[in-house]
């Protein structure tokens, strides 16, 4: 059987690569890596409507400071037009007109308070709604901080396992032929991950599950490599 040892050594470094194939697709197919994604497309969505308000917001605040300081300026003027008429000395048909005049300036100093106040609500309701998304972003933030960890604990446990998986794979791979084993890696590549399978009770190929007739086995195990007729991989007799 010695001349099968190299085919019995290839067997154990199956068994290992497939042991880290297992813990690369588990390390693949956390359920928390999928939680992850949605946490942390939600967190962006958020970003985006808070920076779209935020603008909004600062934008209205500049447009009410505008329309305060109109306010104020028109404030002035019509007192300083008040005081004029207070001092007296003007002729009737001036104190008429001047009176008019403050008259109309007091009509559009209401409608601009009006105006300011508008301005001012609408000012303190996205003040509000910025601060309500940024209690809903800090959530979804901690949410995916929460499954950050949880997936760094399992890759770091996973991870451990292929780390003592490889070790025992460097003890085998030395003692394998290397044109056997790039053979070997190739099958890998395009046949699932299983390159090699044993010859079965009954002629089963260990590797696609079909029966080779005694004359086909015989064929078979006649080859320098012994390989499957159906799926050709290698054999283990
Ligand atoms: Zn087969």
């Amino acid at each position: 059987m010695n001349e099968f040892q190299s085919l019995v050594d290839l067997l154990d470094l199956q068994a290992v690569d497939l042991q880290i194939d297992r813990f690369l697709h588990l390390r693949q197919s956390l359920p928390e890596l999928q939680e992850f994604r949605v946490a942390h497309a939600r967190s962006e969505q958020i970003a985006v409507r808070l920076a779209e308000i935020s603008d909004e917001f600062k934008q209205i605040s500049l447009e009410e400071d505008k329309a305060e300081g109109e306010l104020e300026l028109l404030e002035q003027k019509v007192h300083q037009k008040e005081l004029r008429l207070f001092a007296g000395g003007l002729s009737a048909r001036d104190t008429d007109n001047m009176r008019r005049e403050v008259e109309s300036l007091r009509n559009r100093e209401n409608s601009m308070e009006d105006d300011v106040l508008v301005l001012l609500d609408r000012r303190e309701q996205l003040e509000t709604e910025v601060e309500a998304i940024k209690v809903e972003l800090e959530s979804a933030q901690s949410e995916e901080r929460r499954l950050e960890a949880i997936i760094g604990d399992e890759w770091k446990k996973l991870d451990a396992e292929i780390a003592k998986k490889e070790v025992r794979k460097q003890d085998i791979v030395p003692l394998i032929d290397p044109d056997l084993l790039e053979l070997y890696e190739s099958l890998r590549q395009h046949k699932e991950g299983v390159a090699i399978g044993r010859l079965e009770d009954g002629g089963i190929c260990g590797g696609c599950h079909l029966r080779l007739s005694t004359a086909e086995q015989q064929q078979v195990l006649a080859a320098e490599l012994p390989r499957c007729l159906h799926c050709r991989r290698i054999l283990v007799p």
